[in-house]
């Protein structure tokens, strides 16, 4: 740790409210790769918190935030911005037919913003509850805590907003159980991420696909992790097989720029009306210019192709590690979200990961997760997968496993 740290970390103990306590300082990043107040260069297996896609101050991303910044920061929503339904048109595009989109300027703020909505949909038919999984995540601000399916998060917050359920994810007979006249929604990750890197399965989603449509009630899919091509597709919900009718993203729409969006499919796409929502920041000329460069490398870069050959690759490599080990239990995910679940906590394993230099997530307790930058090459994936190589071996012998 270097003397910048040190300096650093005891402004951020005066100063900084305690909510998260950070170890280590990242000054610099490239591509794949960080460098600390130390100069020591990291392989990042977590791009944020799957934020940044496309890599560290990728090229496309920060040329279009330099010639915005000299054009145009900010406009109020009061005017009309040239980007913004631009970039709309560029989601809607890919999206589920006749989407409308609305811009804000985070995961929580989205999904705060698909609560209302489907809110306003159900009122007019005398409904007002939604229906979400056990395990999820979906924020951290009143409305989307009490959606979040881990009580540990609301604890000490109450009372809960009330208005929201919880069931057990991929259980279909429970949510069918739960459904009643009053429920206007059900929200769900397809891939749980903070809960362990968890995916829903087709057969089920299927089934809420159906249930929803037969009793008017909508699917909401936050889509804030898995989507953005996280998975090998511009949508998480085309990995399976069915269509949400709204969706929310954020983290990797813009590759760290903040910004956060409702994607809603025709059924939804005119609940809200003049003066029914805003954000004064929410589609701002600079997200949406970083964010239409993110557009321009999909379609140009092929990045979805490479999250799909380094994920099948990550994938098998590391079950091929797995195998090798009892206190491993299986290796689990889709594209470049991928969850190495132990039988104990994996946060010793992380650390022994960040020693080696190498920057990895957990998930649920018990789950490695990684979620490298879309645009890794193929020498990176080796080195990744010799890091865990060697950092299972040292965690086995730590704990006396094997
Ligand atoms: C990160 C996350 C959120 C919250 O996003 P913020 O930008 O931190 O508000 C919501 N849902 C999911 C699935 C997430 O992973």
């Amino acid at each position: 740790m270097g003397k910048l740290f040190e300096e650093t970390a005891d402004k951020f103990k005066s100063y900084v409210m305690p909510t998260y306590s950070p170890q280590i300082m990242f000054v610099r990043g490239k591509d794949t790769r960080l460098w600390d107040d130390d100069g020591n260069e990291y392989l990042d297996f977590a791009s944020g918190i799957a934020v940044c896609s496309l890599g560290h101050c990728n090229e496309r991303v920060t040329r279009a935030i330099q010639e915005q910044c000299g054009k145009l920061v900010h406009i109020s929503n009061l005017y009309m911005n040239e980007l913004m339904p631009e970039l709309a048109r560029r989601l809607a595009a890919n999206a589920m037919p006749g989407s409308k989109v609305f811009f804000c300027n985070s995961g929580a703020e989205a999904n705060e913003g698909v609560i209302k909505l489907a809110r306003k949909y159900g009122n007019k038919t005398g409904r007002n509850h939604i229906i979400s999984m056990d395990n999820s995540f979906h924020g951290r601000t009143l409305a989307t805590l009490a959606a979040t399916g881990r009580a540990k998060y609301r604890k000490g917050f109450e009372p809960d907003m009330p208005g929201f359920s919880q069931v057990p994810f991929n259980d279909f007979d429970a949510l069918k159980a739960a459904v009643n006249d009053n429920t206007c929604a059900v929200m769900l990750e397809m891939l749980q991420g903070e809960g362990g890197v968890f995916p829903a399965d087709r057969e089920y989603l299927k089934k809420v696909r159906a249930l929803c449509d037969e009793k008017d009630i909508l699917l909401l899919c936050d889509e804030v992790q898995c989507g953005m091509g996280r998975l090998g597709t511009r949508f998480a919900y085309q990995k399976f097989g069915i269509e949400p009718d709204v969706l929310t993203m954020a983290k990797a729409i813009a590759n760290g720029f903040p910004m956060g969006a409702i994607v809603a499919g025709k059924k939804c796409a005119d609940v809200f009306e003049v003066g029914n929502h805003a954000s004064t920041f929410g589609g701002t000329p600079l997200a949406c210019a970083a964010a239409l460069a993110v557009q321009d490398a999909f379609d140009q870069d092929g990045v979805l192709e490479n999250c799909e050959k380094e994920g099948e690759f990550l994938r098998a490599e590391l079950s091929r590690i797995a195998e090798k080990y009892e206190f491993i239990k299986t290796v689990r995910g889709m594209g470049l979200m991928i969850g190495m679940v132990l039988d104990r906590p994996a946060g010793g394993l992380a650390s022994l990961l960040l020693k080696d230099k190498m920057v990895a997530l957990t998930a649920g307790e018990t789950v490695l997760r990684l979620v490298p930058p879309l645009t890794i090459t193929r020498e990176d994936s080796e080195l990744a997968i010799a890091k865990i190589a060697k950092a299972v071996e040292e965690f086995a012998k730590q704990e006396g496993l094997k």
